[in-house]
């Protein structure tokens, strides 16, 4: 079964709400304190143009909200990544590896998807942030999860990969975004950025029934 792609995205509002303090905490102690209001206020824009607008691809529609309506360092970034996975998800990509019902219970056209969307949207993110792995950003959850996605974890181990990485960046020191000016402060609580993105993860774990 393909995991519906409107049930990710409102599992993840939802998630980010339940977040919200957690995320917002974290960037006040490394940031300005804005992460938990942008995830949050911005998924649930996509929410309501997603009722708005049924027709339209769902991550599309994630895309254009992140992109045009979201501030801070991190809604365009996750724009560019809803845009890659709206891409990869619309081409039933990766075509080259075939499709047919994955072991365990997946969907083979699905992974292959989501394997192409987050090779490509972190491409993208690391084309315009220029961050690396151990930077302490949204980047040390989305190569973990990359990872996972292509050696053929299921959606329950991504997620869980993607929230280790996002657990291991407490041990960091920030050397990208607002939070590379802080230091130490932050160094002992995980990066905001790489919480709430791992929390699509989840969601989309959640959706697929995992
Ligand atoms: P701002 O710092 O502009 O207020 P947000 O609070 O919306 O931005 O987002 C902060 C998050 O953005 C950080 O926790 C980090 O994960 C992510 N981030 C910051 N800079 C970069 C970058 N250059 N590349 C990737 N992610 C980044
Ligand atoms: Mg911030
Ligand atoms: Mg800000």
């Amino acid at each position: 079964m393909t995991s519906d792609q409107r049930l990710v995205l409102i599992d993840y509002a939802r998630t980010a709400h339940a977040a919200h303090d957690t995320l917002t905490t974290l960037d006040q102690l490394a940031g300005d304190g804005d992460f938990g209001d942008n995830l949050c206020e911005g998924l649930d824009r996509v929410v309501a143009e997603l009722e708005a607008r049924p027709g339209e691809p769902p991550f599309a529609v994630a895309a254009r909200v992140f992109l045009d309506e979201v501030g801070g360092t991190s809604g365009p970034l996750l724009g560019l990544l809803f845009q890659e996975l709206a891409r990869a998800l619309a081409n039933g990509d990766d075509h080259a590896e075939g499709g047919g019902e994955a072991e365990g219970g997946g969907d083979a056209d699905d992974d292959a998807a989501w394997r192409s969307g987050i090779r490509e949207g972190l491409a993208a993110i690391q084309r315009v942030g220029e961050a690396e792995p151990g930077d302490r950003t949204m980047v040390d959850a989305l190569s973990p999860a990359r990872e996972a996605l292509e050696a053929g974890a299921d959606a329950r181990e991504v997620a869980l990969a993607a929230l280790a990485g996002a657990q291991a960046t407490a041990a960091l020191r920030a050397r990208r975004g607002r939070a590379s000016y802080v230091g130490e402060r932050a160094v002992g609580a995980p990066d905001p950025g790489a919480l709430g993105v791992a929390l699509l993860f989840w969601s989309r774990a959640q959706a697929a029934g995992l």
